[in-house]
């Protein structure tokens, strides 16, 4: 029993200090980087002055900045909230509460987990809001109006609903079926059910959110599915979205799996952008696809799911764990609700380790469209509009960025292209091997 004991203080003390630690760094590294785009905020850096004038340059900064406070604040309010629900008692009680009144069957302890992270999500909502109507607004980017804002939070929940709760009560009821080895097939049923929303969202919830039409025949849209031929990309067509009902910002994207895959445009990105630069975003994504990094982001994506159930499983069978947070005795529940609560303070030491593998993405995706293209011009125009439009950091701390950063930096990747142009002449795209992914 003392073991038991000295086992409940020390994971309590564990999951304190996680909590602590990531914060710290969180704090530590914005700092850092405020520090360093400061320090660069008088004059554009060289690399950047054939990219961004003066005026744009200082806005960059001050929007940089701007979010990076608003972070700091998130940062705050996340880990405060986090300490708050696992040294209040509040959880247990409620769990106890909860399943006297109702019974401990899959679908009730389904739709507590379910409470807790709406409860979380309301919580953090006056931030959201700040964020969108407040920082975005200022800088020119918001365009999303209070009554679409407040409609989105509304399906987001019904899909939440709708969505998690039958998953997490087949999870649940998994347990009971199969006993120990539930780990397993709980991973399974989630593995099939990341696979029927990956094929389905483009049909069944994005047109919740936005409305996709069809790129109009013409010029651009003999090139895009051009350049698709070229490369081998089965495209059926490609899609513009309304993405400036809520934002400036632009982006393009793939979605969905085999015949039900689609190439999808932001409005904003296909006003900002030329024709050849089109192409060439374009041609980067389809070098996401044929470089299988899609595949590889689900595998192992499906991978730490695999350790995350495995882990939960082993911990739910020991009593002391629950016990450390104030429930009483073990079970897949309570433990489910700690791994989903402090899941992200071990994952987030990892970040840097799948940043630096997503940046080797993009250069990769950046090789792509070069060869495609045959020449480097029309990417490097097409990433400097981007940086300029969207009020990217171009310069930010290399430790930051290590944290932060899924992307390289504009002069990181121009640096690379250019290299490339010098290195060999592009060869066609043909021939080449090579997921999906967002992103300029
Ligand atoms: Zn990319």
């Amino acid at each position: 029993m003392t073991g038991d004991r000295e086992a409940m203080n020390w994971i309590l003390f564990l999951a304190l200090a996680l909590i602590i630690a990531r914060l710290a760094a969180e704090l530590w590294l914005a700092r850092l980087n405020q520090r360093h785009v400061r320090a660069r905020a008088t004059s554009v850096p060289d690399d950047l002055k054939v990219v961004l004038d003066p005026a744009t340059y200082t806005k960059a900064v001050e929007y940089t900045l701007a979010k990076a406070k608003l972070g700091q604040i998130e940062d705050l309010w996340n880990a405060g909230l986090l300490l708050a629900l696992l040294l209040s008692g509040a959880l247990p009680k409620v769990l106890g509460v909860w399943s006297s009144a109702v019974g401990h069957a899959a679908w009730a302890d389904a739709v507590f987990l379910l409470l807790v992270a709406a409860g979380i999500t309301i919580a953090g909502l006056p931030l959201d809001w700040h964020a969108r109507f407040r920082l975005e607004e200022r800088f020119g980017f918001n365009t999303t109006t209070p009554a679409t804002w407040w409609l989105d939070q509304v399906k987001g929940f019904a899909l939440l609903w709708l969505l998690g709760w039958p998953l997490l009560a087949l999870i649940l009821k998994v347990v009971d079926w199969i006993g120990p080895g539930w780990w397993l097939w709980a991973w399974l049923a989630m593995l099939g059910f990341q696979l029927a929303m990956f094929l389905l969202a483009p049909v069944l919830i994005l047109p919740r959110f936005n409305k996709f039409t069809p790129l109009p025949t013409g010029m651009l849209r003999d090139r895009m599915l051009g350049l698709a031929g070229r490369t081998g990309f089965r495209a059926r067509d490609i899609f513009v979205m309304d993405g400036s009902k809520r934002s400036r910002h632009s982006n393009a994207f793939f979605t969905g799996l085999g015949r039900f895959r689609r190439i999808v445009l932001f409005d904003t990105l296909v006003q900002q952008l030329s024709e050849p630069e089109l192409e060439a975003v374009l041609a980067h994504e389809i070098g996401h696809f044929k470089r299988k990094h899609v595949l590889k982001m689900l595998a192992w994506s499906a991978f730490t799911a695999l350790i995350g159930f495995y882990v939960v499983a082993r911990l739910a069978g020991q009593a002391w764990f629950t016990r450390s947070f104030g429930f009483d005795g073990g079970g897949v529940t309570p433990t489910l609700l700690l791994a989903g609560l402090l899941g992200g303070t071990v994952s987030f030491w990892l970040s840097p380790v799948l940043n630096h593998w997503s940046r080797r993405h993009e250069y990769a995706a950046d090789r792509f469209a070069a060869e495609a293209m045959g020449e480097t011009g029309s990417l490097i125009g097409a990433l400097r509009k981007l940086n300029r439009e969207n009020l990217s950091n171009p310069a930010p701390h290399p430790l930051y960025s290590a944290f932060h950063y899924s992307h390289p930096t504009l002069p990181e990747r121009e640096r690379a292209l250019k290299r490339l142009g010098q290195d060999a002449p592009a060869a066609p795209a043909s021939a080449r091997h090579g997921p999906w992914q967002i992103n300029h």
